[in-house]
């Protein structure tokens, strides 16, 4: 498929100079700095780095990837957000989504007064081939988010390949969820489609969802684009310096998933026994997409004993989607399940 990034990006975005921080042209000079009208006094008295090189370098090696390649957001709902107003002209064009899928691809959509096509998957959460290239066929979605492993269902896509191969348009991958899967990531895919964008976050396999980093790795050309887009300071300077930190002990966030996905294997097995559970969908994420008989009963039951879980995809009738925690947490689920039959 032919690809121009030049015909996808909005119109009037082409000649836009974004905010240009004085500050990036003396990185390596000592200079006082009068120039962004910050207080003097204080222990966070400072911008952050607009554009936080040491943390994309690590993030690039950790990721197989080039520095120029990346591109980093306030979490990756900010890189979600940024690729619709990059790409997709406000109550004129459209956006394509898996159904069911994670909820803040229609929501910032409709913030941005954008349509919605939406892929229906299958019964096991499959996408099925003969029905994208039909509905493609038919349709002008700018831009197409694929989740794999796909929230709310847990399942990942399979042959990835062909559906970003086959769309005419900007693909997003979104991997929030793969470093639990034992699928590869779609980064090694970028030197061969152009119009590739791939999402990740350090919100779920790396633990820091409270530091805010979602990573967006795409061609030098689009990563630029979102580089000069994005708001200015949009990674704190805190959230940097720990988010480097922990970068630098892979091993203990390697030890994490290891955990995680034995905790992973006792649940299901918990799981299995419990009597209101109809069904429990295969996952390659850090959590469940579970069908029960009565799944808001189960919802209020396990709320009452103070643990709170998911129910809240409006496709999915009587689904409770379950995180993985500690020993402990998932235990004490399992306890409060069993007592509930
Ligand atoms: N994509 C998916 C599939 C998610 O499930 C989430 C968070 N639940 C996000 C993106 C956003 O993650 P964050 O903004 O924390 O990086």
């Amino acid at each position: 498929m032919e690809f121009n990034l030049n015909t996808m990006i909005r119109p009037h975005l082409a000649g836009v100079k974004s905010y240009q921080t004085l500050r990036d042209f003396f990185l390596n000079q000592k200079v006082v700095f009068l120039d962004a009208n910050e207080n003097p006094f204080g222990d966070f008295n400072r911008y952050p780095d607009g554009d936080p090189i040491q943390l994309k370098k690590k993030l690039a090696e950790i990721n197989l990837a080039k520095t120029e390649n990346l591109f980093l957001g306030n979490g990756s709902d900010e890189l979600i957000d940024l690729t619709m107003r990059i790409f997709c002209e406000p109550a004129k064009d459209s956006i394509m989504i898996m159904n069911p899928s994670f909820v803040m691809y229609e929501i910032y959509a409709k913030m941005n007064n954008l349509q919605v096509e939406k892929l229906q998957l299958n019964s096991d959460f499959e996408l099925e081939k003969g029905k994208f290239l039909d509905t493609i066929s038919k349709s002008q979605a700018k831009v197409l988010f694929l989740c794999t492993p796909n929230n709310p269902t847990g399942n990942s896509i399979d042959d990835l390949e062909f559906y970003i191969q086959n769309f005419n348009g900007i693909v997003v991958v979104d991997e929030a969820y793969i470093e639990f899967s034992p699928e590869d990531s779609a980064v090694k895919l970028l030197n061969k489609y152009p119009n590739l964008i791939v999402l990740k976050t350090l919100s779920k396999a790396f633990g820091m969802a409270g530091l805010r980093i979602g990573v967006g790795f795409a061609s030098p050309e689009i990563a630029n684009l979102f580089i000069q887009l994005k708001p200015p300071y949009n990674i704190s300077s805190e959230s940097q310096k720990l988010a480097l930190e922990q970068l630098n002990q892979v091993e203990e966030i390697q030890n994490n998933i290891g955990f995680i996905l034995e905790e992973k294997k006792k649940l299901k097995k918990g799981l299995d026994q419990i009597n209101g559970v109809v069904k429990i969908y295969p996952s390659d994420a850090n959590f469940f997409l579970i069908e029960f008989k009565d799944a808001q009963l189960i919802y209020q039951k396990l709320l009452d004993k103070n643990i709170l879980t998911s129910l809240r995809h409006p496709s999915l009738k009587n689904c409770l989607r379950i995180s993985v925690g500690t020993a402990q947490e998932n235990s004490e689920l399992l306890k409060v399940l069993s007592e509930i039959n």
